[in-house]
């Protein structure tokens, strides 16, 4: 193939801005701020359920202690009533007055244990309220982190754009009125070179494989006229001759 020396060149400056835009989109595609908040929404997910189970857990003890109060409630009531009773010397019958004593006794047993029931659901409903309050301030937390992220992440990718669209642009005035077919085939190299597609020679190295060339390929270069385009005999880059060729 044959191409303009000063063709050749701009080769190699479509070449920097292909190069540039592959580092803009790995940059894109692997932003850690961007990893960092996936797993901040991973995170938000889990202390969202985690939140609902323990408000529920909460919630179901806050009817627990209230159905222990009643009953300690119900116990106090009926204490009282029998006392008062057993006061007042209304019942004459002994064996009613024994009955009723041994009424109060066991309603005196009854009532600590119903206040040990009550006191033990109480601290569960305290612990269970202390896990509530713990995760709402994760998931405030978690949320400000990813509010935080979401600004970051924004303005990398709107900065990556910005820096996207001016490379681009250099790119098309490069390419302005480069021939097709030599432009096709660094398309075609470039695809399958690891988006390598042109490489001065520098110093007598491939820069596209970094491989020195032999003397016999340096000899070939050397001698090929300026509108030869020279391939790498490595990597079958196109190998573009500048100033710091070293030929
Ligand atoms: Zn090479």
């Amino acid at each position: 193939m044959k191409a303009d020396p000063q063709d050749q060149l701009r080769l190699l400056q479509v070449q920097d801005c292909d190069s540039r835009l592959a580092q803009l989109n790995h940059r894109n595609k692997n932003l850690p701020e961007a990893q960092a908040l996936r797993e901040a929404q991973q995170r938000q997910e889990q202390v969202h359920d985690d939140l609902v189970r323990a408000q529920t857990a909460a919630s179901d003890l806050a009817s627990e202690v209230a159905r222990a109060e009643s009953d300690v409630q119900q116990v106090r009531e009926r204490m009282a009533r029998d006392q008062k009773l057993l006061d007042s010397g209304e019942i004459a019958d002994p064996k009613q007055l024994t009955s009723l004593q041994h009424e109060l006794s066991s309603l005196v047993k009854r009532l600590a244990d119903l206040e040990d029931v009550e006191l033990e659901v109480m601290e569960r409903q305290e612990a269970a309220d202390n896990t509530v309050a713990a995760l709402q301030q994760d998931q405030g937390d978690v949320d400000s982190r990813i509010a935080e992220l979401v600004e970051q992440v924004d303005a990398l990718r709107a900065s990556i754009a910005h820096e996207r669209a001016g490379v681009e642009a250099e790119r098309s005035a490069a390419t302005e009125g480069l021939p097709a077919d030599l432009l096709g085939l660094y398309e075609k190299i470039r695809a399958d070179h690891d988006g390598v597609g042109a490489a001065p020679i520098y110093r007598g190295r491939c820069e596209g494989c970094r491989l020195q060339l032999p003397p016999q390929e340096i000899e070939q270069a050397r001698a090929a006229a300026v509108d030869e385009v020279l391939r790498c005999e490595e990597c079958r880059r196109i190998l573009v001759r500048t100033p710091e060729s070293g030929l």
